[in-house]
């Protein structure tokens, strides 16, 4: 059956309902940057990864190296930390000795990487991505995932539109490329961006999810290395598909538990929210005024207690945690008193939260009369970083020579 597309193009921005026919070029502009996909103006998870990162930064600075081969990494007995896409024409790939990559590509440019130059042109990039969404999780150096829900809806425009628009101002301002990723997920959504690599942009639904991913090799399903594939393959399961119909408790018996997100993201499900981490400005607080003055540690408790379940439920939602809280005060007199506190460890839990600010408020209170009390969360972070390990986190971890 034919399902109706609706067709964005990546320059004009125009967008087309009910088409059934994509066709090559955009009607309004011309270009051939068009992208279309039935449910393409409800998806609203993205994942936005730049393309050969070190080396795209090197060659914006280093126009006569454009059409040039280019590995970015250690000296002759180092590895290639990132390789233009012209290198990789030459089959030199990230992590491969240097030496052998000169081998296959002799007239290729090498470069030492200059990771202040770079950590600073990412830190501008996520400032663009955050213009496009506050929900932004950066996962490394040159990749994050967006949640646009929200910002789209606000904006009356559909995700991919302002994703479209986002790569093409990360071209315009910081002059590199990016490949993006949109489906209903993060696990797909990185399988997405992975998908039409340089810069692409890709997209899965919840209609096509299975049918997209199911004949792809295990090892696309993010976080699955080498390692782990070989020891699936051996056990017969070398396709997604294959997890379909394997036997979950035999996985984890053999792998732990792992195993059970394994055989969760074959199945195109993946509950992980994006969770803004890093440099994100926001903070999360709930206050109230008092029907009458309150004096007391124990009659302001019993206001603050709610406040802070308020607080810890809208960290959870938003997959973040504080490491820092703020106590607002106001007196009868109208004269307002914040004191801030750090954390030890990042928290999302209502007793956590009170249980730090009490000491906060016992140093305050002195017998004078208080009309309002209020907590902010403050210097958020992810979730991840409160709540117990994640199980999968121990296989992700990703190497620098693989930031691709
Ligand atoms: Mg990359």
């Amino acid at each position: 059956m034919l399902h109706p597309l609706t067709r964005l193009c990546r320059d004009c921005g125009r967008l087309d309902d009910d088409v059934t026919d994509p066709g090559a070029v955009c009607p309004g502009c011309g270009s051939a940057r068009v992208i279309a996909h039935p449910e393409l103006r409800s998806l609203s998870i993205a994942h936005v990864d730049c393309d050969a990162y070190y080396a795209s930064v090197e060659k914006r600075d280093r126009p006569e190296l454009a059409d040039q081969p280019l590995i970015v990494g250690g000296s002759e007995r180092g590895v290639v930390t990132t390789c233009c896409y012209i290198a990789r024409q030459y089959g030199v790939r990230s992590a491969m000795p240097t030496s052998r990559a000169l081998q296959l590509c002799p007239h290729a440019v090498v470069l030492r990487p200059d990771m202040e130059k770079y950590q600073r042109e990412s830190r501008r990039i996520k400032d663009l991505m955050r213009v496009a969404t506050p929900i932004v999780e950066a996962v490394s150096i040159d990749e994050a995932y967006l949640d646009l829900s929200a910002a789209a809806a606000e904006r009356n425009e559909p995700p991919a539109r302002s994703l479209a628009r986002l790569s093409l101002q990360i071209e315009r301002k910081i002059g590199v490329t990016v490949s993006i990723g949109l489906a209903p997920n993060k696990m797909l959504a990185k399988i997405a961006s992975d998908m039409g690599k340089p810069r692409g942009f890709s997209v899965i639904g919840n209609a096509d999810a299975l049918d997209v991913i199911g004949p792809m090799k295990i090892s696309a399903i993010p976080g699955v290395g080498p390692v782990m594939s070989r020891k699936l393959e051996e056990l017969g399961l070398l396709l997604v598909s294959d997890l379909w119909t394997a036997s979950e408790s035999d996985l984890i018996h053999r792998f732990g538990l792992w195993a059970r997100r394994l055989v969760t993201f074959a199945r195109a499900q993946d509950e992980r929210k994006v969770s803004a981490s890093r440099g994100a400005s926001v903070t999360i607080g709930a206050e109230t005024t008092f029907n009458a003055d309150l004096r007391t540690f124990a009659q302001i408790d019993v206001e603050l207690r709610p406040l802070c379940e308020t607080v810890a439920r809208r960290l959870s939602k938003s997959g973040l945690a504080a490491s820092g809280l703020t106590l607002k005060l106001r007196r009868a007199d109208r004269r307002t008193i914040t004191r801030a506190c750090r954390l030890r460890d990042p928290t999302a839990q209502a007793e956590l939260i009170l249980k730090a600010v009490h000491p906060v408020l016992a140093a305050e209170l002195d017998g004078q009369p208080y009309r309002l009390v209020g907590v902010t969360a403050t210097r958020l972070v992810s979730d991840r970083l409160a709540d117990p390990p994640d199980l999968f986190a121990s296989i992700r971890s990703k190497s620098l020579a693989d930031q691709d």
